[in-house]
């Protein structure tokens, strides 16, 4: 059974391979323990690092892109120092949020668009 589900989230990111190598690279390796979940100050908002990488590895990459999450995230690399894979979380919820400033729903946050128009 685990292996099965492995194979299929190896399937689903093989038709993401074009994504950041930081990105994929965290997706293909989260266990799903949930634990940078548990420890991320933005998690109140619609998703959370661990639910965000689960949602990737299901292939459900625009729901992490329209999150209000990553616009969220303040940078505060808990997630990154919770993780019991040593995975760089934060950057590759940074590098996410690069991806999702270009997407056509980005969400991104009122004071934020007051800024840039
Ligand atoms: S860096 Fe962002 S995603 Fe990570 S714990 Fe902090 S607020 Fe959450
Ligand atoms: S702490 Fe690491 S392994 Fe656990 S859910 Fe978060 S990214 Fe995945």
């Amino acid at each position: 059974m685990q292996r099965n589900s492995t194979l299929l989230r190896e399937i689903t990111l093989q038709g993401l391979k074009w994504l950041d190598p930081v990105i994929l690279h965290t997706a293909r390796s989260c266990t799903n323990c949930g634990r940078c979940g548990g420890a991320c100050l933005a998690r109140l908002r619609d998703l959370s690092p661990a639910r965000a990488f689960r949602l990737l590895q299901l292939g459900r990459l625009d729901e992490v892109l329209t999150s209000r999450f990553l616009w969220a995230c303040i940078g505060c690399r808990r997630c990154t120092w919770s993780c019991p894979q040593g995975l760089d979380v934060s950057k590759a919820v940074v590098r996410l949020r690069r991806l999702a400033a270009r997407h056509p729903q980005a969400r991104f946050p009122e004071h934020l668009m007051r800024l840039i128009m």
